[in-house]
C-alpha cells in the first residue's frame, strides 16, 4: 500500500483520464479531477463523484490554477485528429501554456508531475520501430503540427524545468490505445469498426489495409503511468508506453467482425495523405526501468471494449 497522496489529473474527465482517476481512488489516494470538458464527459466520471476522495474540477488549463498537490497527472489535450484540428490554436495552447501553468504549479508546491506525451512526437518515422533516442520526423507547419509540434514543446518545457528548477519530471510516449469510453465518434479506428459492426454498417478501411497499428488496453496503459510516476526520481523518460504486438487493419476488421457476430461487409476507403504504414513502440526501457510491460491481449481487450459499445448504442 503506498501512502496516500493528493493527486491532480488534468483531461481527468477524458478516456485514459478517468480509468486513470478510478485507478489512483482504488489505491486509496485523493484525486482532483481537472477538466474543460472539450473531448470529455461527465458521463466518463459520473460513478466516481460519490467518492468522498474525488473532487471535480471544471478548468482550462490553459489557465493558472492553484492548489495544494503532491502528484501531477497532465493529460489535458484532445488525442484524436478531429478534435485536435477543430481548433488548432487552442490545441497548442492547451499542450503549451498547459504545461507551462502546471510545472508552475509543480514547482511551488514541489509536487512530481507527469506528462501525457504522445508517439507523434516522433511524426512520419524514418526508423521503424521507434525507440526513446529517435529525434522524430515532424512538419512543423502542417495539419497535424498543433498536436505533435506542441507536444514536443512540452516536453521541451519539463526537460528545462527539470535542468533550472530541479523538477521531479516524467515523460510517458503514449502509443495507440483503446478501451472503454474512447469516443464513439473521433475517427479511431477500434471505435469506428466496433461501432459499424454493431449496427451492421460497412467497416471503413483506410487504403489496403495492410498498414499496421500496435494498440495496448487503457488498463495497461494506466497501470504504465502510475509505475512511471512511482519510479525513483533519476527516472525522467521520455518512455514508450504502448503494446508492441503489431496487427494489420485488415486483421483488425477481421477480428471485429467474427467477435460481433456482424453481417458487416469491408468497404475500402481512400489512405489518408499522412497515413503511417506502421507503427510500433520499442518498449525496452520500460520494461528495465519500470518492469512494465502489457498483458491484455487484443481479443480480450476487443471484447471488454465491444461490450461497453453495446451497451452504449443499445
Ligand atoms: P481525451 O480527449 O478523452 O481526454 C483529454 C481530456 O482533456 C478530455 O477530458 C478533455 O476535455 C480535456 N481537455 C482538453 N483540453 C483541455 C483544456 N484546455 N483544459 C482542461 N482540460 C482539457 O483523450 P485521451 O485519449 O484520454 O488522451 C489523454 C492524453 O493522452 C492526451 O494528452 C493525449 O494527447 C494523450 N495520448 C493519448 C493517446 C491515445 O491513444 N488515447 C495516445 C497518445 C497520447
Ligand atoms: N502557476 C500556476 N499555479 C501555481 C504556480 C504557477 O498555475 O501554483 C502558473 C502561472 O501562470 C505561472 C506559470 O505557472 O505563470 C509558470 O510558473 P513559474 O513559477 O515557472 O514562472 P512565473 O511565470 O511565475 O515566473
Ligand atoms: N483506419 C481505417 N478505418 C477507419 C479509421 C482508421 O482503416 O475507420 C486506419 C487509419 O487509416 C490508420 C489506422 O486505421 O491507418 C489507425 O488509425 P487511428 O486514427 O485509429 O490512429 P493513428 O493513425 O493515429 O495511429
Amino acid at each position: 500500500m503506498h501512502t496516500r497522496k493528493r493527486t491532480l489529473v488534468t483531461g481527468g474527465a477524458g478516456f485514459l483520464g478517468s480509468h486513470l482517476c478510478e485507478r489512483l481512488l482504488a489505491e486509496g489516494h485523493d484525486v482532483i479531477c481537472m477538466d474543460n470538458f472539450f473531448t470529455g464527459s461527465k458521463e466518463n466520471i459520473l460513478h466516481l463523484l460519490p467518492h468522498p476522495n474525488f473532487e471535480l474540477l471544471r478548468h482550462d488549463v490553459t489557465f493558472p490554477l492553484y492548489v495544494e498537490i503532491d502528484e501531477i497527472f497532465n493529460l489535458a489535450c484532445p488525442a484524436s485528429p478531429i478534435h485536435y484540428q477543430y481548433d488548432p490554436v487552442q490545441t497548442t495552447k492547451t499542450s503549451v501554456h498547459g504545461a507551462i501553468n502546471m510545472l508552475g504549479l509543480a514547482k511551488r508546491t514541489h509536487a512530481k508531475i507527469m506528462q501525457a506525451s504522445t508517439s507523434e512526437v516522433y511524426g512520419d518515422p524514418e526508423m521503424h520501430p521507434q525507440p526513446e533516442g529517435y529525434w522524430g520526423h515532424v512538419n512543423p507547419i502542417g495539419h497535424r503540427s498543433c498536436y505533435d509540434e506542441g507536444k514536443r514543446c512540452a516536453e521541451t518545457l519539463f526537460f528545462d524545468y527539470h535542468r533550472q528548477h530541479h523538477l521531479k519530471i516524467k515523460v510517458a510516449r503514449i502509443f495507440n490505445t483503446y478501451g472503454p469510453r474512447m469516443h464513439p465518434g473521433d475517427g479511431r479506428v477500434v471505435s469506428n469498426f466496433i461501432v459499424q459492426a454493431l449496427k451492421n454498417e460497412p467497416i471503413t478501411i483506410y487504403g489496403s489495409g495492410n498498414q499496421t497499428r500496435s494498440f495496448c488496453y487503457v488498463h495497461d496503459m494506466v497501470d504504465g503511468f502510475v509505475r512511471l510516476m512511482n519510479s525513483n526520481d533519476e527516472i525522467t523518460g521520455p518512455v514508450n508506453l504502448g503494446n508492441p504486438c503489431e496487427f494489420t487493419i485488415s486483421q483488425l476488421a477481421g477480428m471485429v467482425v467474427e467477435m460481433t457476430g456482424s453481417h458487416s461487409e469491408i468497404d475500402y476507403k481512400p489512405l489518408p495523405f499522412d497515413d503511417p504504414k506502421q507503427r510500433q513502440p520499442v518498449i525496452d526501457l520500460a520494461r528495465e526501468q519500470l518492469a512494465w510491460e502489457p498483458r491484455v491481449k487484443l481479443a480480450q481487450g476487443l471484447e471488454r471494449t465491444i461490450e461497453y459499445f453495446r451497451e452504449m448504442l443499445a
